[in-house]
């Protein structure tokens, strides 16, 4: 979990060693967003980075941990457990009842008035696949999404209790919203404050029997909401397209979170991808291959016209310059590479094997060894 040489936490944050907890938060959030691995799927380095992050802002940003820190380094925290943030999704860390909202409330430096007046809070960000055709990937999708939402109840209006019910304060925490753990440690009582589970840390719940039928006492409504995407040339699969604001309300005038679309594209039967280079196989014929040869071939923005010239082997590409997928995010274009595959009859009619065979007598056999006449020397030597 701790790795050997360990970075000093202030550097790790980018901060001054006098900065104060509104400066360590905003460095944490930046960096976490930066190096969550949820946003960098490519990046084993970013998970490492992440939790580097995780971990000196979880002592920087509580008081006792910052001053044993300042005293002692990274030693004198040795006997203290620190929380893991791997594995932990984008959504938990920064969904509207996400990890990251408790880790502030719990951590968040001597704020404990919040807990009578609940904080708006940002929408959940919302995480939807999407499959689309090979052809649609390369031209683009303009495509309404459902997106799963919440809505205030329309029966109790949020305040989840039926008519003439009220809230009564939550027993779990007493009232108080949040849940206190004496840990005793080398350097004194550590006193961990987390957010009471029962209630979201607003100090009430619902008496039983007492809660709103229409939303089970939870004050919204699951519902849907279409949203208009698009999707722009050249995606592949796996890439995410983010759509700001356009994720789970927020709650009390919070902002919305946002809408990631991962994209899945179907495999093409002949065309094969690498990036925005497009691939494609095409045989001829070795009559074609010999004489050289106009020949029409398929491409992902219709037919076009190469030129075969006389001679041409197997194998050979012929790339058309920036008739490839888009790049994303980009108007340029990658190329498309037509690989000529020479095709030769395996069985022969009696006519064509005899024009043949006049042809054999006629070739000269030179072009055989051309480029490789030390194998035919060698042959001639041995004699
Ligand atoms: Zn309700
Ligand atoms: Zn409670």
């Amino acid at each position: 979990m701790l790795s050997e040489k360990r970075r000093d936490y202030y550097e790790v944050l980018g901060v001054s060693r006098e900065a104060d907890l509104k400066t360590i938060k905003k460095a944490f959030r930046s960096l976490a967003r930066k190096y969550h691995p949820d946003m960098n799927p490519d990046d084993p380095d970013a998970e490492e980075r992440f939790k580097e992050v995780a971990e000196a802002f979880e002592v920087l940003s509580d008081e006792e941990k910052r001053a044993t820190y300042d005293r002692f380094g990274h030693a004198g925290l040795s006997g203290t457990p620190l929380r893991d943030f791997s594995g932990m999704s984008f959504d938990d860390l920064f969904g509207g009842f996400g990890i990251f909202e408790d880790f502030f409330s719990a951590f968040g430096g001597g704020s404990r008035a919040r807990t009578s007046q609940p904080r708006a809070r940002r929408g959940q960000d919302v995480r939807l696949n999407l499959e689309m055709s090979f052809d649609e990937a390369m031209k683009g999708l303009k495509k309404k999404i459902r997106v799963p939402n919440w809505a205030q109840c329309p029966t109790c209006h949020g305040s989840k209790v039926a008519e003439g019910k009220s809230l009564k304060a939550c027993r779990t925490c007493q009232g108080t919203g949040e849940i206190r753990q004496v840990q005793r440690s080398a350097f004194g009582q550590i006193v961990n404050i987390s957010t009471c589970p029962k209630c979201q840390g607003e100090g009430k719940s619902v008496p039983r029997g007492a809660g709103c039928k229409t939303c089970e006492g939870i004050g919204k409504v699951k519902q849907h909401r279409t949203v208009d995407t698009e999707i722009p040339a050249g995606v592949d699969s796996g890439m995410r397209v983010v759509i700001r604001g356009e994720g789970r309300s927020g709650e009390l005038g919070g902002p919305p979170g946002d809408l990631f679309i991962v994209v899945y594209v179907e495999d093409h039967p002949f065309f094969r991808r690498n990036g925005a280079d497009i691939l494609l196989e095409y045989p001829i014929s070795f009559i074609d291959a010999i004489l050289g040869a106009k020949v029409e071939v398929p491409t992902i923005n219709g037919k076009e016209t190469i030129n075969i010239e006389p001679g041409t082997e197997s194998g050979k590409i012929i790339t058309l310059h920036n008739k490839g997928a888009r790049y994303h995010n980009s108007s340029q274009r990658g190329d498309f590479h037509v690989r000529i595959v020479v095709k030769l009859p395996s069985k022969l009619d009696k006519a064509s094997k005899k024009l043949l065979e006049e042809l054999d007598k006629t070739v000269d056999k030179k072009y055989i060894f051309k480029g490789n006449e030390k194998l035919i020397e060698s042959l001639s030597s041995k004699e």
